[in-house]
């Protein structure tokens, strides 16, 4: 159909681009998926791969990126997310949010399209405040292993919003918090795969550090909700969007253990450079502004996760 809306999703193979496939052709949208699969996975999006209303193209998105035809939305959501990779792949995580944004800005200028780019809650780095509101502008340190994703996206925070003032692009910012769900890599490092495919393997969980640093996890149903309205709503300025739900990791690896039925104990090993010690959105904005709050409780999105690690992890054996 002619005016059916037409969104671009960057990053379409991978765990959260490929959830976000599904929600826009759930509401009826035409989707184009563009992924160099460096971390991605086809498997995420076989199922979308007979439909007319979807599309993929097989782009690396630091390079110049073209699309016919009009386009309505771009989410750009490419980039390596997970320690492991970044760390493996420094050169490319820095490319894609400097040069992909910048290609993908100049793609929205070009045809007159909405862009929503994805940040995370690393650009607050190693935080002195707690919980992190939007305000506060983040305590990273460039140089460290790490820096290469944090610094990645705080520029495509700063380019994003340049194209907002100079060239009155319509633009969005979602910080994201730590988010978990199926499609996750059982082998991506962090810490809800790591300990859901060790106790489902019988092995012993790895907390780094002492456990006692804090996370908080969002369910990707609730995730991708909260994107949606981000994209939907007028609001040019960055939005936290995860859950407030803090819990220590050594709490976390208990509630893993419990919920698989197993008896594993837990060993701890070094922690990390630059490991942040506490992560907890300040979701004010978003409440306000979106009208949204997460729905979907750590019980109930832990045994949802937890059916599709089962798939995996038996696949696998
Ligand atoms: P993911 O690794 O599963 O997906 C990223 C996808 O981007 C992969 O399919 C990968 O192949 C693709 N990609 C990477 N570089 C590319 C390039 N140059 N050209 C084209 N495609 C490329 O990671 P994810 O968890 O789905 O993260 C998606 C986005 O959300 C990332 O921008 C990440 O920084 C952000 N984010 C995720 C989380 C989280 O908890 N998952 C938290 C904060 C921010």
């Amino acid at each position: 159909m002619a005016d059916k809306k037409r969104v671009l999703i960057t990053g379409a193979a991978g765990f959260l681009g490929s959830h976000l496939c599904d929600r826009f052709l759930a509401e009826g949208c035409h989707v184009i998926g563009m992924d160099n699969l460096i971390t991605g996975d086809m498997r995420n999006i076989e199922h979308l791969m007979p439909r007319d209303d979807f599309e993929f193209y097989h782009h690396d998105v630091t390079k110049f990126v073209h699309l016919p035809g009009k386009l309505d939305y771009i989410m750009h959501f490419a980039s390596p997310a997970s320690p492991i990779d970044y760390l493996k792949i420094p050169i490319q995580t820095l490319k894609v949010g400097a040069m992909g944004t910048h290609n993908l800005l100049g793609l929205a200028k070009d045809k007159g399209a909405r862009i929503l780019v994805a940040s995370t809650s690393e650009v607050y780095g190693d935080p002195l405040i707690h919980p992190q509101t939007e305000e506060y502008w983040g305590n990273v340190n460039p140089i460290g292993p790490r820096g290469v994703y944090d610094e990645a996206k705080r520029f495509q925070e700063a380019i994003t919003m340049a194209y907002h003032r100079y060239h009155g692009v319509e633009t969005r910012i979602v910080r994201i918090f730590n988010t978990y769900g199926p499609r996750m890599r059982v082998d991506d490092g962090r810490a809800l795969p790591a300990f859901m495919s060790q106790a489902l393997r019988g092995e012993d969980l790895t907390v780094f550090g002492d456990g006692s640093q804090t996370r908080s996890f969002c369910y990707v149903d609730d995730l991708i909700d909260g994107i949606y309205r981000l994209l939907m709503s007028d609001c040019a300025d960055p939005v936290n969007v995860g859950n407030p739900d803090e819990i220590s990791l050594k709490e976390f690896a208990d509630e893993i253990i419990a919920l698989t039925g197993n008896r594993q104990k837990i060993v701890y090993h070094p922690l990390p450079q630059d490991d942040p010690k506490q992560r907890r959105p300040d979701i004010t904005k978003a409440k306000a502004i979106l009208g949204w709050e997460p729905k979907v409780s750590r019980t109930e999105g832990l045994r949802r996760t937890l059916e599709y690690f089962k798939t995996v992890v038996e696949g696998q054996q």
